[in-house]
């Protein structure tokens, strides 16, 4: 691919600072896209392609005190209603944003904007310092950042001839070419598996798990010098049994790049599911802290078993 830095992409956040995802310090640069619908998702706002209206009815300060975005919708989609706050008619909303624009307290606002490679790498490497000290750098993240195929691997390619360290985040739900093309550019790739049973995947994320199982093998038999850190998120219900995560460290036998890490269910993307007008699937579930450590346990034993090198830590 060519070096086209005025490519853009749906961004929705870009997150500086972090230590989570990746080595040292890094940027996260957040695209919007996801294939996969997991129940238990912690961004939400992700998982549509294009630009949403979110509404937080908690920042809002009243129909009668302001109003200003019912007079400013031509769709008429908020309606002063019965309540303090305006509502919400989302079937009417063409979103246009205009409500974004008079809104003073910030109550509506935009979920994803378009940015190119050019604005997002000038975003990262305003903190070029820190990645130096800390062997950090930039971890595109998503949604499914290969969803955006051509804008995440042109970002990367140029993100590399910066010397930025890069990394990506991924369901590994992509076709073989795009995860190939991407991890020529990649000096970390996290990559998500939450179990290796198909039926759970479609059950639980509505997408089968076969190609996602084999490119993963495909991307350790290509790549064997690529650092490869496996996350499963255990998710009460669903993947929190030791079937599961035995099934996922035995599939890293023999894989020298691959270290595998569990990640515990959390609930701190709810609110925005409210923002979005939508509905929360898994209620009141809560991460069984004991089961969660018993299960770090259980993959720590295994993969002392399995290659030295395979590894339960970044
Ligand atoms: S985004 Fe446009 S159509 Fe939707 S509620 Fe706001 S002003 Fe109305
Ligand atoms: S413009 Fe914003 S603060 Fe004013 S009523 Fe509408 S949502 Fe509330």
């Amino acid at each position: 691919m060519g070096a086209d830095t005025q490519k853009y992409g749906q961004v929705f956040n870009i997150q500086k600072f972090s230590v989570h995802d990746g080595p040292g310090i890094r940027t996260i640069v957040f695209l919007k896209g996801c294939p996969l619908r997991c129940k238990w998702c912690s961004n939400p706002e992700s998982q549509q392609c294009h630009s949403e209206l979110a509404y937080n009815v908690n920042k809002c300060i009243g129909a009668a005190e302001c109003g200003r975005c019912i007079k400013a919708c031509p769709q008429g989609a908020f309606k002063a209603g019965t309540a303090v706050n305006p509502v919400l008619d989302r079937q009417l909303c063409k979103q246009c944003f205009k409500c974004v624009k008079v809104c003073p307290a910030a109550a509506v606002s935009i979920f994803g904007n378009l940015m190119s490679i050019n604005d997002v790498l000038q975003v990262v490497e305003a903190d070029q310092a820190f990645y130096s000290r800390s062997g950090g750098g930039l971890t595109i993240s998503g949604g499914e950042p290969l969803l955006q195929a051509e804008f995440t691997i042109r970002l990367l390619e140029a993100a590399k001839r910066r010397r930025i360290n890069t990394a990506i985040e991924t369901s590994g739900f992509t076709d073989w070419s795009v995860l190939e093309a991407a991890a020529k550019h990649l000096d970390t790739i996290i990559y998500d598996l939450k179990c290796l049973d198909s039926k759970l995947y479609k059950q639980w994320i509505e997408v089968p798990n076969e190609v996602i199982v084999s490119n993963f093998k495909k991307l350790c038999a290509a790549f064997p010098k690529l650092p490869i850190l496996v996350r499963t998120p255990i998710i009460p219900g669903f993947n929190d049994s030791k079937e599961v995560v035995l099934g996922v460290a035995n599939l890293l036998k023999g894989f020298t790049n691959v270290k595998y890490e569990l990640l515990p269910y959390h609930r701190l993307g709810q609110p925005k599911y409210e923002y979005l007008g939508a509905e929360y699937l898994l209620g009141e579930t809560k991460l069984d802290e004991d089961n969660f450590n018993q299960l770090q346990a259980v993959v720590k034993e295994a993969l002392s078993k399995l290659a030295p090198q395979t590894k339960d830590e970044f």
